[in-house]
């Protein structure tokens, strides 16, 4: 057999990341013969890594925290996507040797919201937490489902703001109706779904929010996630919420997009999240 096709991870810190194990997965039930590592890279050394990285063969890249804006500037071509969220998670070498630059996070995050959990975002009040790079990423395919309304909530209230004003331009009229404000500013108001952004559970912490913050019945959904329930997945769960879930489905989901467009192939993601799910037991 040819040797394989090699991809990898770039990030710093990397040593956690499960991209490895679900290409792994994704290559095996499909039958690519493909090579995916974890790289540790500081944003200072990504120029040095990755031009070794293309001269080693390599075929294709994800760039993870804290390097999803510089991939995006590497990139000489990007998808719409990748350039309305200013960061790229997938790097694809194209056969001339140029870089097409992806960002696979927003459609990750809708796969797994609606089609896994099967929650509807059409017609709901949606609050986002966060205004980062994920933030950013997750918002056009947020937008595109339709909810009633989106509220970005931020400690930095001004980069909220500043992402209402670049997506309302893009967006236009008829679109939903889209709002920034800072925590303290959510008292009285009420959400069907709320989906964390910002990365507070990675500290074990939570933005104050008022307890009665989300709709009854309403969900949550956190993009971080770990070896063990995130602080917003439990607050959730404390609040009333039917579903309450964290980013590991997204993960999996960003993966198999970066899956089919680097090798044409739509892996089946379900056994590869109850598989990782059963593994962690939550
Ligand atoms: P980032 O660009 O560094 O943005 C961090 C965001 O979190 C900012 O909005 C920041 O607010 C806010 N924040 C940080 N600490 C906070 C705290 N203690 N209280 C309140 N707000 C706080 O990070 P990112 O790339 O957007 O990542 C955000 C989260 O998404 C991380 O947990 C990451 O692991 C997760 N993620 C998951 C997936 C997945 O596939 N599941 C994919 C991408 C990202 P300020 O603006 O005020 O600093």
């Amino acid at each position: 057999m040819s040797s394989p096709d090699r991809y990898a991870v770039f990030g710093h810190p990397i040593g956690h990341s499960k991209s490895p194990r679900i290409h792994g997965l994704f290559a095996e039930q499909t039958g690519q013969n493909l090579q995916y590592i974890a790289q540790d890279v500081p944003a200072d050394a990504f120029a040095n890594c990755l031009a070794e990285f293309l001269e080693q063969g390599g075929r294709g890249l994800n760039c993870t925290i804290p390097l999803k804006e510089l991939a995006w500037r590497a990139a000489g071509r990007c998808s719409k996507r990748a350039e309305l969220a200013k960061a790229v998670n997938t790097l694809l070498v194209e056969a001339d040797g140029g870089l097409f630059g992806d960002n696979t996070d927003g459609v990750g995050l809708v796969r797994d919201v609606c089609v896994n959990l099967g929650l509807a975002l059409a017609g709901k009040r949606l609050l986002l937490l966060g205004a980062g790079g994920a933030g950013r990423g997750i918002l056009q395919p947020l937008l595109d489902e339709g909810p009633d309304g989106l509220v970005i909530a931020n400690r930095t209230v001004g980069k909220a703001e500043q992402l209402v004003r670049e997506f309302a331009g893009v967006n236009g009229r008829g679109a939903p109706p889209l709002a920034a404000c800072g925590f303290a500013d959510l008292a009285g108001q009420r959400f069907d779904v709320i989906i964390n952004a910002t990365a507070a559970s990675l500290q074990g912490d939570l933005p104050p929010l008022p307890a009665d913050v989300l709709e009854p019945g309403g969900a949550c959904y956190d993009l971080a996630y770990g070896t063990v329930p995130t602080t917003f997945l439990c607050w959730g769960r404390e609040h009333g919420a039917a579903v309450s879930a964290d980013g590991l489905g997204m993960l999996v989901e960003q993966a198999a997009e970066a899956f089919w467009l680097w090798r044409g192939v739509r892996p089946d993601t379900a056994p590869v999240i109850r598989l990782l799910s059963a593994e962690r037991g939550f």
